[in-house]
C-alpha cells in the first residue's frame, strides 16, 4: 500500500514549551504506527532541533520544515536553506502551503525550484496545491490545479516524483472549518492521481501519497482518509490539540 500520512501543520504558533508539551503528548498516546503510516509535524524553523531530538529512535516519525529557500545560500537574509536543514537532520519540507503563495507570493515557478533544490538534498517535499473560492464556484478547480501540478511538478523524473508526496487543499477550507466534503477530496484526489499518470504513467501515480488538507479534525477524519485516493492529511488547526492528533494519526488507513 502506498504511505498514509498525518502530517501536522503548526504554522506560526507556539511557543517552543508548548510545542515540546504538544509533541510529547501526541508521541506518548498515539498508538504505534503500522508499516505504511507515517507522522509528521511541520514546526517553526526555532523549533525543528528540539523536535528533531525528542523523536529520535520513533519509527515512522519525521520533522518537516514548512518552507525553505529556492537558493542554495549565500547573501539571502532571513532565508533558511535546505543544506541548514539537512545538517540538522531535517527530512521533510511544507511547499507551496497557499498562505506562503497567497502573502509571500509564491508562484508555481518559484515552487520549481524549491522542489529541485529540496530532492537534490534528500529532502522530501510536501507540494501543496488547490483551489481559491472564485475557482471553485466557477467549476474550474481541476484545470487550476492541473496548472499548479504541471508548472512546479512535470520538470521531475519518474523517479524524482515518488519521494514527493501532494497535499491538496482547497483553499476555501483551510482554517474556516468548512471541510471539503469526502466525495469532493475523492473526486480532486482522484483527478490529480490521473494527471500524474497521464505524465508518468499509472505505477509512478500509483505509489504517489496524496493527503488531504482544510478544516481536518477528529470528527472527520475517518471519512475523508477512508476515500480511496486519500492517503491521510495535512492539519492545520487541530494539530495543535494533542488528542485531536492522536485521533487524526489513528484515523489513517492501515
Ligand atoms: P486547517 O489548515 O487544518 O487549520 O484548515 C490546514 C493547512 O493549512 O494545512
Amino acid at each position: 500500500m502506498r504511505q498514509q500520512i498525518a502530517a501536522a501543520n503548526w504554522k506560526m504558533n507556539l511557543t517552543i514549551q508548548q510545542g515540546e508539551a504538544l509533541l510529547d503528548g501526541v508521541l506518548n498516546k498515539a498508538a504505534a504506527l503500522k508499516p505504511d503510516q507515517l507522522a509528521v509535524f511541520a514546526v517553526p524553523f526555532p523549533y525543528l532541533q528540539m523536535a528533531q531530538q525528542r523523536i529520535e529512535g520513533k519509527q515512522q516519525v519525521f520533522i518537516s520544515a514548512q518552507n525553505c529557500s529556492n537558493k542554495k545560500s549565500g547573501a539571502y537574509t532571513g532565508e533558511t536553506s535546505v543544506e541548514m536543514l539537512g545538517s540538522i537532520g531535517i527530512q521533510y519540507v511544507v511547499l507551496g502551503h497557499s498562505e506562503r503563495r497567497e502573502y509571500f507570493q509564491e508562484s508555481n515557478q518559484v515552487l520549481a525550484e524549491k522542489l529541485d533544490i529540496a530532492l537534490a538534498a534528500n529532502i522530501r517535499p510536501i507540494f501543496c496545491c488547490g483551489e481559491p473560492l472564485d475557482i471553485r464556484e466557477a467549476g474550474t478547480q481541476n484545470a487550476f490545479v492541473a496548472k499548479q501540478l504541471e508548472e512546479s511538478l512535470y520538470h521531475l523524473s519518474a523517479e524524482q516524483l515518488q519521494q514527493v508526496v501532494i497535499a491538496y487543499e482547497p483553499i476555501w477550507a483551510i482554517g474556516t472549518g468548512k471541510t471539503a466534503s469526502s466525495a469532493q477530496a475523492q473526486e480532486m484526489h482522484a483527478f490529480i492521481r490521473q494527471q500524474l499518470a497521464g505524465k508518468y504513467g499509472q505505477e509512478v501515480a500509483g505509489n504517489i501519497s496524496i493527503l488531504y488538507g482544510g478544516s481536518v479534525k477528529a470528527a472527520n477524519a475517518a471519512e475523508i482518509f477512508g476515500q480511496p485516493d486519500v492517503d491521510g492529511g495535512l492539519v492545520g488547526g487541530a494539530s495543535l490539540v494533542v488528542d485531536e492528533f492522536v485521533a487524526i494519526i489513528a484515523a489513517l488507513k492501515g
